[in-house]
């Protein structure tokens, strides 16, 4: 009965709360009972946290009984996400809590104030259970770079779940909780929702405050929502945006209340789709792409003609530059901002006594960080070098800004949005793009433009191939995430009785036993063969 309760969607557990049918504590409960249960099959977590879950529960708990005696409108101005569980990223700041933003460097270090979105995410109600596994520092599209072991994907335990945000992205889809957060900086909302079938949205940069948040590469790190539809993630992506202060970059753009009344309303939108004009960019049907992935998408764009819109050829003549250009810019800026561990701030208790300061400071970064972020650090560094500044790092950015217009150039044209594959394959094993960094930088091609643009994109599901979902990747202009989210719920609608949709992931029995192997031993297993 309980685990019954953890295949309903936020909206509906929202909707069960308000009627009195559940509380917040049974929802808890529900969901810790099965991250708990799953984790050494998918080590999609790095903390549960079940005493400061229960606690905040029955604070939203109080809240509603005070409610429900006030009356109706009292009860209906609550926040979609009041009482809701949620899944956070480890590298958001939750004051006093873990934050390792998956390695070892961060080991022990413990958060001295709370993110502007954990602020945000505590003043909707919204139910903490724990944080999420992550590639160290975000690097990576298998979270295979975690220090603290690779997660297992809940539809097919020997893959990957996609990276970095992947034991967010795995613990939606296994249903520990119905909504997460990641960061995507080239992909990485978008691409694990993609391989763990459900939807992950990256907004417009500038819409939320990046303020508590252990950062990447700055220019580029966007906070977005998981959750197994839209409406959830229309109504995660309400509760943390808007303007902050302590964020320069968070733009003073209202957040719109229509965020909220998609995610309440239960109106069929398929209808919305008519006369809308969608764009095909040809350049994202790259080589090397899964042939059968290509058919899900032509497919779906099929479903989005037969209901009215138009699906036209475009060109974004500088995709083929993206990848090269990310990973100047991405990495100049990682090796700015990771300049901060140094052993005496963050990550004290990983110091290392050494015979002076730079001893110190050699052993404790030799030590604390991984080999992605290693190579990440020397690129960036070798980028930003007197001499090499300008042929690289102010390159990029040219190449950035030419990105940048293609997108513009089509937006201008009229086009409401891009249709576009997620990621060029489905979920992939263990082991098998880790010997080749270019092979795994391949696995964002589709993905980064839209971060270096600057843009939003939301992936939805769209069908399996071999049994693995696909991932359809809408692209908007500027600040159009109510648009994008209407697009994905009218996509929804349309393929609502198909098969694929109603389908639980294909290992989530196997991840119940505790005595299979874990996602370590998968991952060593397949190297070794
Ligand atoms: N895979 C890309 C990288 O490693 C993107 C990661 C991300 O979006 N955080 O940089």
């Amino acid at each position: 009965m309980l685990d019954e309760l953890t295949r309903l969607t936020a909206h509906g557990m929202a909707r069960a709360l308000r009627v009195g049918d559940v509380s917040a504590r049974d929802l808890a409960i529900a969901h810790l009972d099965v991250a708990e249960r799953q984790n050494h099959a998918l080590n999609a977590w790095l903390t549960i946290d079940r005493d400061a879950a229960l606690a905040q529960a029955e604070a939203a708990d109080a809240t509603l009984a005070r409610r429900r005696a006030e009356g109706g409108e009292a009860l209906a101005d609550l926040h979609p996400l009041h009482g809701i569980p949620i899944a956070l990223k480890d590298l958001i700041s939750v004051e006093g809590g873990q934050c390792t933003a998956g390695s070892r460097i961060l080991e022990g270090y413990r958060a001295p104030y709370d993110a502007h979105i954990t602020e945000r995410l505590r003043a909707a109600g919204a139910v903490f259970l724990g944080k999420t596994n992550m590639d160290e520092f975000a690097m990576g599209s298998s979270n295979e770079y975690s220090a603290y072991g690779p997660v297992s994907n809940p539809w097919d335990l020997d893959t990957v779940p996609g990276g970095s945000s992947g034991g967010s992205a795995a613990a939606v889809a296994a249903h520990h909780a119905p909504v997460s957060l990641g960061t995507d900086t080239g992909g990485s909302i978008r691409q694990p929702a993609a391989l763990c079938g459900i939807v992950g949205m990256k907004p417009t940069y500038g819409r939320v405050s990046r303020y508590g948040i252990v950062a990447f590469a700055s220019s580029l790190d966007q906070l977005g929502p998981f959750a197994r539809d839209s409406r959830d993630a229309a109504a995660l992506l309400h509760a943390i945006a808007g303007r902050d202060e302590r964020d320069s970059t968070s733009a003073p753009v209202p957040v719109p209340d229509d965020l909220i009344r998609l995610a309440e309303s239960d109106d069929e939108a398929a209808g919305w789709l008519r006369g809308k004009r969608f764009g095909l960019p040809r350049e994202y049907f790259v080589a090397g792409m899964d042939p059968d992935v290509e058919r899900r998408i032509r497919e779906s764009v099929g479903f989005l003609e037969d209901a009215g819109a138009s699906v036209e050829p475009v060109s974004l003549p500088h995709t083929d530059y993206g990848l090269a250009a990310y990973y100047i810019v991405a990495p100049a800026e990682a090796s700015a901002n990771l300049a901060r561990y140094d052993g005496v701030r963050y990550g004290q208790s990983r110091r290392l006594p050494g015979a002076d300061f730079i001893a110190d400071y050699l052993a404790t970064r030799g030590e604390g960080f991984g080999a992605e972020v290693k190579r990440r650090i020397m690129l960036g560094t070798y980028a930003l070098s007197a001499g090499y500044y300008d042929a690289f790092y102010v390159k990029a950015q040219k190449v950035r800004t030419l990105i940048k217009r293609d997108f513009d150039e089509v937006f201008a044209t009229g086009i409401d949005a891009l249709v576009a594959p997620t990621s060029p394959s489905v979920a992939f094993r263990f082991g098998a793009r880790t010997s080749d960094p270019v092979s795994m930088y391949l696995s964002d091609a589709c993905t980064l433009p839209v971060n270096m643009a600057g843009l939003p994109g939301v992936s939805i599901p769209c069908g399996l191939s071999e049994g693995l979902p696909v991932g359809l990747q809408l692209i908007g202009p500027a600040w159009s995430e109510v648009m994008l989210f209407r697009a994905a719920r009218a996509f929804e609608g349309l393929t609502a009785a198909a098969t694929w949709r109603n389908q639980a992931p294909r290992d989530l029995a196997l991840a119940d036993d505790r005595s299979g192997p874990t996602p370590t031993e998968r991952a060593a297993a397949l190297t070794v063969a």
